[in-house]
């Protein structure tokens, strides 16, 4: 158990497995040995090794993620900078222009970017955000706080700081909440209409390709798109000057006309698909 933990934890944030690794001691030394110990209830009977049961590991999780939530965010931003990483707002001031689509993304440090991508995508938002006030920009994974080459699984590209992925604008009931979609901000896609190019046919012996859209239930009589909202930020950050690259389904190119633009690209098939976000890199 522990040793799935530790690699699904350092898979998932990098730093988690060693924070697990640390937590696991000071559980055993401090939690179970000095404070569960004295408040155990005796055991007795299979209805309270149950409730046993559950009350250890409830507390095992809950001690867990107030340790990991508590002291990485102390200490992983101040290292991440020596490494030439920079954390996207999550409770700064620039977070009215640029947040995080879903709490996840930054509480296990899958925020991280070079300073450059963060000014160019702060440029950006604070560009879109005079266009349309009060609509921010959502991000959702970049990149893991440490080490290039390190991939930030399923996207395994955002590896070296210089990747990011945006949501689309979304309305829901009509009004702009400033919300995305599905439990992972991913996965609720845009498909290919009829006459249009279809690669998630094409693409459909990729296993990793329709990932993120199999896992994720479809929402999509409350949520909708706002095209010309989304437009926009496509066309500001095909200004933008540092970036290169910019991912999304040709069938989206085509249908929202950046077909001919030539950063915005098909990222094949090999990689999750993006007819529910957009990737930009360096
Ligand atoms: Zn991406």
């Amino acid at each position: 158990m522990h040793i799935f933990w530790f690699g699904f934890l350092t898979v998932f944030s990098q730093v988690g497995g060693i924070f697990y690794l640390v937590y696991i001691y000071f559980y055993n030394k401090i939690i179970r040995e000095k404070v569960y110990r004295q408040f155990q209830p005796p055991m007795a009977g299979r209805g309270k090794r149950f409730l046993n049961f559950l009350l250890r590991n409830t507390i095992f999780v809950i001690g867990f993620l107030l340790f990991f939530g508590i002291l990485s965010h102390l200490l992983i931003p101040p290292l991440a900078g020596l490494f030439g990483r920079e954390p996207l707002p999550v409770f700064s001031s620039d977070r009215k222009y640029l947040a995080s689509a879903k709490t996840y993304t930054w509480f296990f440090h899958r925020h991280y970017v070079t300073p450059e991508l963060k000014k160019e995508i702060l440029d950006i938002s604070k560009r879109f955000n005079k266009e349309h006030p009060g609509v921010k920009v959502l991000y959702l994974d970049g990149n893991l706080p440490f080490i290039d080459n390190f991939p930030l699984v399923p996207h395994l590209s955002h590896d070296d700081g210089e990747k990011l992925d945006l949501s689309f604008i979304y309305i829901k009931n009509n009004k702009n909440k400033n919300n995305v979609p599905g439990w992972m901000g991913y996965g609720v896609c845009e498909e290919p209409r009829q006459g249009e190019v279809n690669y998630p046919v094409k693409c459909s012996n990729n296993p990793i390709y329709n990932l993120l859209y199999k896992i994720s239930p479809q929402r999509k009589t409350t949520f909708q798109v706002d095209v010309e909202k989304t437009k926009t930020l496509l066309r500001e950050i095909i200004r933008s000057t540092k970036v290169r690259k910019i991912f999304i389904e040709p069938h989206l190119e085509n249908r929202w006309g950046f077909s001919g633009e030539g950063k915005v690209r098909f990222q094949g098939c090999h990689s999750v698909r993006h007819d529910d976000h957009i990737h930009l890199q360096l």
